[in-house]
């Protein structure tokens, strides 16, 4: 059997509040083997209906600044609400070396922050199917004042501009579309050469008998040095 190994990649997902960023990467996370989404921590208050460690971590914004003092982000940003957010670096490293990919859903300040760290990241940008349809989403969720709906609104137009600066663009148009899409790309990206690290072919003795492969061909191991 021929076996690769390939570390796992870290797939950055941007797009503007609203656009279904989070239910396409959560089924994605969910359908794909050696997929996980990174759980953020933020100094906002949760939301109705959002539980601790599963939409993100909540902390006070003094636990938050210590953290950064600590080194304890791969990155973190001030987003729209004067709140931090940030990814936790523990565990992201842990898990790449053991072939699991992670899906950070981050806002563009800290996408623009993981290129530089980690430029074979893989960027996807989530686009609404429409500005009128985003409106009507953001007001639907609710939860928030309309105060604060119509600022994520300005703020979503600004950081449409900005879908350039990914590999990848996706307009949720219809959910089960978009997941498709991304596990496509997700897919694809996995079998690229350069993400493979070695290659075991694990041939038997049969074929040196038979003359067919050298001696010291046998068990050899592809590196893909570059
Ligand atoms: P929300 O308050 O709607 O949950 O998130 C607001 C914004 O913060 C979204 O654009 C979201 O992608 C972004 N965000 C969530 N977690 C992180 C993070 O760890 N780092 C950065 N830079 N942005 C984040």
């Amino acid at each position: 059997m021929i076996e690769e190994k390939t570390k796992g990649f870290l797939i950055v997902v941007s797009g503007p509040s609203g656009a279904g960023k989070d239910s396409i990467c959560n089924k994605v996370a969910e359908d794909l083997k050696n997929v996980e989404i990174s759980i953020s921590m933020t100094s906002r208050e949760p939301r109705k209906g959002e539980e601790e460690g599963k939409n993100y971590y909540y902390i006070s914004k003094e636990e938050f600044e210590d953290k950064i003092k600590n080194d304890e982000f791969l990155e973190y940003a001030v987003v729209h609400n004067n709140q931090y957010y940030g990814t936790p670096k523990k565990e992201i490293e842990e898990k790449l070396n053991q072939g699991i990919s992670i899906i950070l859903v981050i806002d563009i300040q800290g996408a623009l922050k993981v290129k530089e760290i980690a430029p074979e990241a893989i960027f996807i940008f989530i686009m609404p199917p429409s500005m009128e349809v985003l409106k009507e989403r953001l007001l639907a969720r609710g939860t928030e004042s309309n105060e604060k709906v119509l600022e994520r609104f300005k703020r979503a137009y600004q950081e449409i501009n900005e879908f350039k600066k990914y590999n990848y663009v996706i307009v949720n148009d219809n959910l089960s579309d978009s997941i498709n899409s991304m596990k496509a790309i997700l897919l694809a990206e996995k079998s690229r050469v350069d993400r493979i690290e070695d290659i075991y072919l694990n041939t038997s003795e049969e074929f040196i008998h038979e003359g067919l492969i050298d001696k010291e061909f046998d068990n050899p191991e592809f590196k893909f040095d570059d």
